[in-house]
């Protein structure tokens, strides 16, 4: 391992996305965890004893013994990936932009604005380019979208770019661990399904908008599709798995877009960044795959698990999409943003 690793510090390093952060960094050859940062009921605690670690790894050593930090932005580090709660985390990380930070976020509050990337490396790479017209005077704000939408972005895109998209309906059944630590009553769980997320499924019909956008003359322009989003809290830990049914602007055959989607790559894979996925997508052929147990740690946790692909006799098509809510949803998703401009020249 470098022993160049960038420093960087952790917003909100106490939730279950910033242990996430945590664990993915252990070890990384590019960063390394220098500062943690949480709220006031943390900030002067050892990290050991503010956290409520509840990750199957070891809390990494280095990292139990950091103070914790309040959400000032005078930390020495200046790269910040932020997993801060959204009631807080809008007005936090424009301060740290402001101070010169560079801050990758996974908060809903800055994803829309028109200057932000909303970054998922496989697909919109060039979105990076609108930094350059954000006003923070040397910092920026990057954001990763929801954690629902990244997994049918990533289906979408092989379709998106051989066929055209004109409408997409999506069910999802959402895990647990999207709701953060604790998150729901385990009695409001146990023997249930919640049809509701709050702010859910306005996201899902309006992220992938932008993220599959195209970007031109210093602005994103949203792609024109018609998304219909319905979100339900299933009683799994971690992964989510979305009911997708699609329309396309071109007849395809099955076969075609099997293989538009075995054969999708990216320069995240090209530029080999540590944190991408071999193969941004799986395709299974059993039927009964892909299950949020068995699949949702394939390819590191960062790949999307696709199947049961079929005809529809509402759309063209109908198929599942399975994704990692805090590895590829969250940290990981937004480590690979960092990797991808590091690679870039946007992190010196
Ligand atoms: P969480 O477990 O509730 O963690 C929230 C973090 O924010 C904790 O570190 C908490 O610190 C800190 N915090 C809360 N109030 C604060 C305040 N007033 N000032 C400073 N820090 C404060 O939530 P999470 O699930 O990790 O989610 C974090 C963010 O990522 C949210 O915006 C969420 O929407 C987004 N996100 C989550 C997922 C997911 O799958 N969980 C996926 C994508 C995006 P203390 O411990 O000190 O209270």
């Amino acid at each position: 391992m470098s022993s160049n690793r960038i420093p960087v510090g952790v917003l909100g390093a106490t939730g279950s996305v910033g242990q996430k952060f945590i664990e993915l960094l252990n070890n990384h050859p590019w960063f390394r965890v220098a500062e943690v940062v949480a709220s006031e009921r943390s900030a002067g605690k050892k990290y050991k004893d503010a956290v409520n670690w509840i990750l199957s790894s070891p809390l990494p050593k280095d990292v139990s013994e950091l103070v914790v930090k309040d959400t000032e932005p005078n930390l020495e580090s200046k790269i910040v990936f932020s997993g801060l709660d959204s009631s807080i985390a809008g007005s936090v990380e424009e301060a740290f932009a402001k101070k010169g930070y560079t801050v990758v976020s996974n908060s809903k509050n800055h994803r829309m604005d028109k200057d932000v990337p909303l970054l998922v490396p496989e697909i919109n790479g060039e979105h990076l380019e609108i930094i350059k017209t954000q006003q923070f005077k040397g910092g920026c704000i990057v954001t990763n979208p929801n954690c629902s939408t990244i997994g049918m972005v990533l289906a979408l895109k092989p379709l998106q770019d051989k066929f055209g998209l004109e409408a997409v309906n999506v069910v999802t059944m959402q895990a647990l661990s999207g709701a953060g630590y604790p998150g729901v009553a385990s009695l409001d769980t146990i023997d249930n399904v919640i049809p509701f997320i709050s702010g859910e499924e306005p996201k899902l019909e309006t992220e992938p908008l932008k993220i599959l956008g195209t970007y031109k003359n210093g602005k994103i322009i949203d792609e024109q599709i018609k998304i219909s989003a319905q979100c339900n809290r299933v009683s799994v830990v971690d992964g989510h798995l979305e009911c997708v049914q699609v329309k396309l602007k071109k007849k395809a055959s099955k076969e075609e877009i099997i293989s538009a989607w075995r054969n999708f790559t990216s320069e995240a894979q090209e530029l080999n960044l540590p944190t991408a996925p071999i193969h941004p997508i799986y395709y299974f052929e059993e039927e009964k795959y892909p299950q949020p147990r068995i699949h949702r740690n394939i390819d590191k946790g960062m790949a999307a698990s696709v199947g049961r692909l079929r005809e529809d006799p509402l759309f063209d098509y109908k198929f599942v999409v399975l994704s990692h809510n805090t590895n590829r949803g969250a940290a990981g998703g937004a480590l690979l943003c960092a990797e991808l401009m590091k690679a870039k020249g946007y992190i010196k």
